[in-house]
C-alpha cells in the first residue's frame, strides 16, 4: 500500500503549502498561514521529539524530508484535521486532529496509506455525508478527481457534523481538511428554527388579524401606521395606499372624517385632538362611538410601551340598536309605551332631592273599577285597546305635567309636579277623572274605563318614594272601597287603618285551628210555620291583640290574603259537624266567600264536611253573595251546578244591594233569596222601600224562590215584610247570633220568651 513519497518543495508548483494556502483563503478552516514566512518559504522549526510512525525526527532526513517534516509541524498546529492525498489515493501527510477525528490506527496514518482504508475506518464511524443527498464517496472522488473542489458536511454516528473540505492539487491529488461543527452546525440549526418559528408567527399573525371581525391598527409613536387588517380596512373604506405600513395617522383619520365615520359629537379639530391627547397622555379608552353617519363603532384604544398605539373597531350599530330595544322594553310597558314600574319608581326616588329642595309634587295612584269585567266579557283584545285607550287619556291630561306609567294590570300611576300648591294636584285630578268617565269606544263595543283614585302629595304626606306610594295606594284603596270611580286624597287615618289591617291578617295566621275562631248561629224563622226552620252560622273572631274583631272586617282581610280558605273549610266542617244535634228539620247555613269558588276545591271540601259529620245534604245551606258572578261567571255556575248535585241547597245572599241585578239572580234557580238587611231597615220608612221589596218578593215567587228578610229588628218592619210576602225572617228582633250551646237549647224548646211573644202577636 505504501507508495512514493510525494516531493515538496516551497517552489513547487504542486507546493502542498501553496495548495494548503489556497485552501484557506478558499475558506477551509486553517491555521497553517501563522507557519508560512512572509517570503512564502516554510520556516525552520525545532526538531519534533516525538517519535512516531510517520517519522517526525529530523536528524537522519535531507532537505526534503525537512521541508515535509516543516509541513507536518504545521499542519499539527492547525486545530482542523488536514490530509493530503496523492493522485494514486495515497496519504501524504495528516495531522494528529486528522487521527483524532476518526481514531485511525498508526498504519492508516503512515504515508502511502490507502485513501480508500482510511475512509473504511471513517465509515466504520458510520461517516457519511449529510447535505448532499445522493452524494457517495466515489462520486466526491470524481469530483475532484476532475479538479473541482467539494465541500459538504458529513456527519458521524454519534452525532457530530464535519465540515469538509477537498481540495484538488495541480498534480493530480488532493487535500482534505475538516473541522467539527457540531456546535455551530446545531446554533445554526436553532437559530434557522427560530427564523422559520418567526416566520410562522409572523404568517399567523397576519392570518389572524386579517381573519379578525374587528378592524386592528397599530401605529407607532410618530403616528405612522405599523399594521392594519382587512376589516380595519374595510370599516373604514381606506383605499389600499392607506393600508401600507407608514401612513400617518392624520391622514387617515381625514379619510374617515370625510366619510362622516369619526365621533358624532366631534368636528375634525375636536376629534383629532381629542385622540391626540390619549396618544400624548398614554391613555387608553373603551367605548362606543357614534359616527356622524349614525352608525355605531366599538372603538378601543390601548397605548403600547414604545410610545404608538393599538386600537380595535367594530361596527355595532345593529347590537346597539338592539340593546336601546331591550332597554326601552326593560323600562316600558309593552302595550301602552308608557313607564313601567320599575322605571316610575326609579323616578320616584330621583324625585326625592327635589322634594328635599322644596317642589311640590302629587303622586296619583289609578286602577280601572271594572277592568276584569270588561276583559271577561269582551275579551282581552277589547280589554288591551282599552288599557291603550286609557293611557292615551292619561297623557292627554298629563303630559307635561309629569310622568305617567302603568304599573300592572289595569293599575296606573303618574308623578305629577312640580305644582303651584296641594290644590293644583286636585285640580289636575278632576280633570283626570272627567276625561276616563268619558265611554270609550273600541271596535263596536262602548265601554267604561272609570277609574279610581289616590293621591299622596309631597312633601305633605311624605318625602320618600316607599312613603309616598304607600299613601296614594291606601287612598285608592279608600276611594275604591267607598266609592267606586271616586278619588280620594290621603288622610293619616288611612294609614291607621292599613295598620289594623296588617295586624289582622297577622293575628289570623295562627287563629284558626285554636279556639280564638268560633262559630255563633243565628236562627232564621219560617213565617207560616212560626218555627226556626234555619241557622246561619256566622263566625267570630277574638283576636289576642286587638279584641274582638267582625267578620265584616276580618272576612274582606282574609280574602284578599286567601286565608278565607282556610277559616271556609273551617267552618263547613264545624257547622255541619254541630248542626248533626240539632232537631232533623233545622237547617244550617253557611257562608261561603267568592274565593272559595276559585280553583275546583269547594266541592269537594262541602262532600268531605258532609261525610265528616253525617249531616244530610238537603239540610246544609250555601249562602253565596251575586259578586261571585263578577268573576269567571262559566266557572262559578259550572261549580254552583256541582253544588247542587250533592243536594246542598244555594241561597242569594245580601240581594237588593250592590249590583242586584236581575240577570245575576236568574243565572241559577238559588233556592232561597235574602233581602239585605239595609233594605229591610228602611221598609217602615221609606215607600220605595216597601215597592222594592215587593218587586222582589213578587219576582221571586214566579222562579219559585222562597225569600228570606234579614235584619228584623223591629216589629214595624216584621209586620211590613210578612205582610210583602216573605217566607222567613231573621233579625235581632227574634235572637242575635247565639253559641251552639244557647242555639241548642233554644231548638229544644226552650224559645227564648221575647221570640215566642213576637211570632203569637204576629201570627194572630
Ligand atoms: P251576612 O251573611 O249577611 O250575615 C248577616 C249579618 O247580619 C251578620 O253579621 C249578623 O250578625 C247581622 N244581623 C243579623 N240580624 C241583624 C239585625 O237585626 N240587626 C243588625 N244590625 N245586624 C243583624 P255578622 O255576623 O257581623 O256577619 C257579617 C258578614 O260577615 C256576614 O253577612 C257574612 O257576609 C260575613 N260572614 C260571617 N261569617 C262568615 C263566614 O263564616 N264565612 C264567610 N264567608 N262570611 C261570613
Ligand atoms: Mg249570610
Ligand atoms: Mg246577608
Amino acid at each position: 500500500m505504501m507508495g512514493t513519497p510525494m516531493q515538496l518543495a516551497p517552489d513547487n508548483q504542486n507546493n502542498p503549502l501553496e495548495s494548503l494556502e489556497r485552501a484557506a483563503t478558499a475558506g477551509a478552516p486553517t491555521l497553517a498561514i501563522a507557519y508560512l514566512s512572509a517570503s512564502g518559504r516554510v520556516d525552520y522549526a525545532a526538531p519534533d521529539p516525538l517519535d512516531d510512525p510517520i517519522g517526525r525526527d529530523p536528524s537522519n532526513r535531507g532537505r526534503q524530508d525537512q521541508q515535509n517534516y516543516l509541513l507536518r509541524m504545521a499542519i499539527n498546529q492547525i486545530p482542523q484535521a488536514v490530509a493530503m492525498f496523492s493522485a494514486d489515493e495515497k496519504l501524504i501527510v495528516c495531522n494528529d486532529a486528522f487521527r483524532g477525528l476518526y481514531a485511525l490506527p498508526a498504519r492508516l496514518c503512515a504515508e502511502s496509506a490507502s485513501f480508500w482504508e482510511i475512509l473504511g475506518q471513517g465509515a466504520a464511524f458510520g461517516l457519511v455525508p449529510v447535505d448532499s443527498r445522493g452524494t457517495d464517496f466515489a462520486r466526491i472522488r470524481e469530483i475532484v478527481r476532475a479538479g473541482r473542489a467539494w465541500r459538504g458536511m458529513m456527519r458521524i454516528s454519534d452525532g457530530r457534523i464535519i465540515s469538509t473540505i477537498h481540495e484538488p492539487l495541480d498534480n493530480g491529488g488532493w487535500i482534505s481538511m475538516q473541522e467539527d461543527v457540531t456546535e455551530q452546525h446545531l446554533r445554526e440549526k436553532a437559530e434557522m428554527a427560530q427564523l422559520r418559528e418567526a416566520e410562522a408567527e409572523s404568517m399567523r399573525f397576519s392570518a389572524a388579524i386579517n381573519n379578525m371581525n374587528q378592524g386592528l391598527a397599530m401605529f407607532d409613536a410618530a403616528r405612522k401606521l405599523v399594521v392594519c387588517n382587512q376589516s380595519f380596512a374595510r370599516l373604514y373604506n381606506l383605499p389600499p395606499q392607506m393600508m401600507r405600513p407608514g401612513t400617518p395617522f392624520a391622514d387617515i383619520f381625514r379619510h374617515r372624517y370625510h366619510l362622516g365615520l369619526t365621533g358624532r359629537d366631534e368636528d375634525f379639530q375636536t376629534g383629532y385632538a381629542n385622540i391626540g391627547e390619549l396618544i400624548d397622555n398614554r391613555r387608553g379608552a373603551n367605548g362606543p362611538v357614534t359616527m356622524r353617519t349614525g352608525q355605531v363603532f366599538m372603538v378601543s384604544h390601548q397605548p403600547l410601551s414604545d410610545g404608538g398605539w393599538l386600537s380595535t373597531h367594530e361596527d355595532v350599530t345593529e347590537q346597539h340598536r338592539n340593546a336601546e330595544i331591550i332597554r326601552y322594553l326593560a323600562r316600558h310597558d309593552s302595550l301602552t309605551g308608557l313607564a313601567n314600574r320599575s322605571t316610575f319608581l326609579e323616578a320616584m326616588t330621583d324625585a326625592e332631592a327635589r322634594i328635599d329642595d322644596g317642589d311640590i309634587l302629587a303622586v296619583i295612584c289609578l286602577d280601572l273599577d271594572r277592568f276584569k269585567q270588561v276583559n271577561d266579557s269582551l275579551g282581552h283584545a277589547i280589554g288591551d285597546a282599552v288599557l291603550t285607550g286609557v293611557s292615551g287619556r292619561l297623557l292627554s291630561v298629563l303630559e307635561g305635567h309629569g310622568l305617567v306609567a302603568r304599573l300592572g294590570g289595569d293599575e296606573f300611576a303618574a308623578l305629577v309636579g312640580p305644582l303651584e300648591s296641594p290644590a293644583e294636584a286636585m285640580e289636575i285630578v278632576e280633570m283626570l277623572m272627567e276625561r276616563l268617565a268619558e265611554p270609550l269606544t273600541v271596535g263596536n263595543s262602548t265601554v267604561s274605563c272609570a277609574a279610581s283614585c289616590g293621591i299622596a302629595l309631597a312633601p305633605q304626606h311624605g318625602h320618600d318614594a316607599h312613603t309616598l306610594m304607600r299613601c296614594a295606594d291606601l287612598a285608592l284603596y279608600r276611594a275604591k272601597a267607598d266609592t267606586p270611580g271616586s278619588f280620594s286624597l290621603f288622610e293619616t287615618r288611612m294609614d291607621v287603618a292599613q295598620r289594623r289591617r296588617q295586624a289582622i291578617e297577622a293575628g289570623l295566621r295562627t287563629a284558626i285551628g285554636n279556639t280564638s275562631v268560633s262559630l255563633m248561629y243565628q236562627p232564621i224563622i219560617a213565617l207560616e210555620s212560626g218555627r226556626v226552620c234555619c241557622c246561619e252560622a256566622l263566625m267570630r273572631w277574638r283576636s289576642p291583640e286587638l279584641g274582638m274583631v267582625s267578620p265584616a272586617e276580618f272576612i274582606s282581610v282574609a280574602e284578599e290574603t286567601g286565608q278565607i280558605r282556610d277559616l271556609g273549610v273551617w267552618a263547613l266542617e264545624t257547622a255541619c259537624m254541630e248542626a248533626t244535634g240539632w232537631p232533623c228539620h233545622v237547617r244550617v247555613a253557611v257562608n261561603v266567600s267568592p274565593v272559595q269558588f276559585h280553583g275546583h276545591g269547594l266541592v269537594g271540601e262541602v262532600r268531605r264536611a258532609l261525610a265528616l259529620s253525617g249531616l244530610e245534604p238537603s239540610r246544609l245551606e250555601l249562602e253565596i253573595t251575586e259578586s261571585l258572578f263578577l268573576a269567571d261567571d262559566a266557572h262559578n255556575l259550572e261549580v254552583l251546578h256541582q253544588l247542587r248535585e250533592l243536594g246542598v241547597r244555594v241561597a242569594l245572599d245580601d240581594f237588593g244591594t250592590g249590583y242586584s241585578s236581575l240577570a245575576y239572580m236568574l243565572r241559577f234557580p238559588f233556592d232561597k233569596v235574602k233581602i239585605d238587611r239595609a233594605i229591610v231597615s228602611t221598609i217602615a220608612e221609606k215607600p220605595e222601600t216597601v215597592a222594592m221589596v215587593t218587586a222582589i218578593v213578587e219576582l221571586c215567587r214566579g222562579f219559585n224562590m222562597p225569600t228570606v228578610a234579614e235584619g228584623i229588628e223591629t216589629e214595624e218592619q216584621l209586620e211590613q215584610v210578612r205582610a210583602h210576602g216573605c217566607d222567613e225572617v231573621q233579625g235581632y228582633i227574634f235572637s242575635p247570633p247565639l253559641p251552639q250551646s244557647a242555639i241548642g237549647e233554644l231548638l229544644r224548646g226552650k224559645q227564648m220568651p221575647a221570640m215566642t211573644a213576637v211570632l203569637q202577636r204576629h201570627r194572630a
